[in-house]
């Protein structure tokens, strides 16, 4: 059996990798370099923002992939010789309006989170905070990863293994005869396929004719990032909606907006100086600190941030993996178990239908 997977982004690569674990010839078709887009673009925090204000649905897939990444990780650089910066820095919240939400999701999902109530403590977890942030909410055991670290270590990955992928080849449109699928078109040809899945992030529905809708959006986010001293910023922290994530190196990214304005990638001087005075009113001593980059990346956004993970309901042999929105990376390698079991027509570890087609995403 063969397959291709139109999208080289996180879940691209990871789908190709568990695919091929089970013995199937794969093929990543990817219309850029492999993970250029969201996927490099992202902040790579292992946890939803706000956990609590997602489905059960998006909590799960988050709680498995937690426990897949450090084996995996580990595995990555065995294959590919790169670090990926896989980091157990922890979340500080400082919003704490929602506190008892907060402390029913930690309990039903089996996370620490300690109730912070004064500023020497706060200082403890993160001695650069802010002297007006006395209260939080401390999520010891999230982690991070450095996005591009795992596009890069996934594609050695790919290549030890011997998976094949094509880069800078658009799939212009899929070849479909009575009802089912039998391969893609590119610029370069056509692809013959048993199966094709669809990871083509927030480009997925354009690629996707159906009577029913594919709803999955682009959503646009910047990011800046810092030129720091490595070991001074320890923390992550988020804070009305923005936050911060130091790297190993002493990097720090500051993220991010939110804006739904189709498929432009362009930077604005306004969200520059949003997320800088919204980093430095979190960690002071950014005040000090070069900005050495700023982007934007298109999120594949989605409704409520549930991705599809299913087959097409009216063309056989079709798969969608796709509309993770902001939780790519969180949900990747959970989202990836369902979607290789439905695909090999495995008994599904999770139940699948808040995943499915016609579900609410
Ligand atoms: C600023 C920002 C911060 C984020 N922070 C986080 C975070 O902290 N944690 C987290 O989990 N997630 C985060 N995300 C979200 C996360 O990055 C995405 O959910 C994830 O990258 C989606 O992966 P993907 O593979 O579906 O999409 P993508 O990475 O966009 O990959 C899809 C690929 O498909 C290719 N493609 C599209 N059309 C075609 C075609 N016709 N032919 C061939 N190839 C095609 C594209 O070129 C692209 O490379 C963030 C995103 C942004 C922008």
């Amino acid at each position: 059996m063969k397959i291709v997977i139109v999208g080289g982004g996180v879940i691209g690569l990871m789908t190709a990798r568990e695919l091929h674990a089970q013995g199937v010839e794969v093929l990543v078709i990817e219309r850029g370099p492999l993970g250029g887009e969201s996927s490099w673009a992202g902040g790579g925090i292992i946890s939803p923002l706000y956990p609590w204000r997602y489905s059960h649905a998006v909590n799960q897939l988050a709680a498995i992939s937690k426990t897949l990444y450090p084996p995996l990780v580990q595995q990555l650089q065995d294959e590919s010789g790169v670090d990926c910066e896989l980091l157990t820095s922890g979340l500080l919240i400082t919003d704490m309006d929602e506190q008892q939400k907060a402390q029913d999701w930690a309990q039903q999902w089996s996370v620490r989170l300690d109730i912070i109530n004064d500023s020497e403590h706060i200082h403890q977890i993160e001695p650069q905070a802010s002297d007006i942030i006395d209260r939080g909410l401390w999520l010891p055991e999230i982690m991070q990863v450095r996005n591009p670290k795992i596009i890069k270590a996934l594609k050695g990955s790919l290549e030890k293994r011997g998976i094949q992928y094509m880069e800078h080849t658009p799939v212009t449109s899929l070849e479909i005869d009575h009802d089912r699928i039998v391969g893609v078109n590119t610029e370069a040809g056509t692809q013959a396929a048993d199966k094709v899945i669809i990871a083509s992030g927030a480009w997925s529905a354009g690629l996707i004719s159906s009577g029913q809708n594919v709803d999955i959006e682009p959503v646009k986010g910047q990011m800046i990032m810092f030129k720091g001293e490595a070991g001074l910023i320890r923390r992550m922290v988020l804070s009305a909606g923005h936050y911060i994530i130091p790297r190993k190196d002493g990097h720090v990214l500051a993220g991010s907006t939110l804006e739904r304005t189709g498929f432009n990638k362009s930077v604005t001087e306004d969200a520059l100086t949003e997320l800088r005075h919204d980093a430095i009113a979190i960690i002071p001593a950014l005040e000090q600190m070069p900005i050495e980059r700023h982007w934007a990346g298109l999120r594949p956004g989605t409704e409520q941030g549930i991705p599809y993970i299913c087959p097409h309901t009216e063309i056989d042999g079709l798969y969608i993996h796709a509309g993770h929105y902001r939780n790519g990376v969180v949900l990747g390698p959970a989202s990836v178990q369902l979607m290789v079991e439905l695909v090999l027509g495995h008994e599904p570890g999770i139940d699948p239908a808040p995943y499915a087609m016609d579900a609410v995403h």
